[in-house]
């Protein structure tokens, strides 16, 4: 156990880090909001995430690699479209029909 005399101390040297923490913290805060200021807009690469310029359009770096990928991705997100549709279609069909038939008949 802690002699009561301690506790007094111990507040102390609890109280000094909770302040230097809250420094450094602040500090960190302001240093990050001034970074960000001078940092020039930018966007990353979404293969590798290396940072590009707002601009660049698809929005991937200059390395091949990431270039091939983009593709290649942007391929099976048009192949998932399709194969969305067309599964969408296959139960819509005969739901439609079934809809049709009753307002018909
Ligand atoms: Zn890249």
């Amino acid at each position: 156990m802690v002699p009561s005399y301690m506790h007094g101390v111990i507040d102390m040297v609890d109280a000094r880090k909770v302040k230097d923490m809250v420094a450094k913290k602040s500090s960190q805060f302001m240093g990050s909001m001034a970074g960000a200021g001078k940092m020039p807009p930018h966007k990353h690469c979404r293969i590798c995430h290396e940072a590009i310029p707002v601009k660049a359009d698809p929005r991937v770096c200059k390395n091949q690699e990431c270039i091939d990928q983009n593709e290649k991705d942007e391929k099976n997100q048009k192949t998932v479209r399709i194969a969305m549709f067309v599964f969408f279609g296959i139960f819509a069909v005969p739901y439609i029909l079934v809809l049709v038939s009753r307002i018909i008949g």
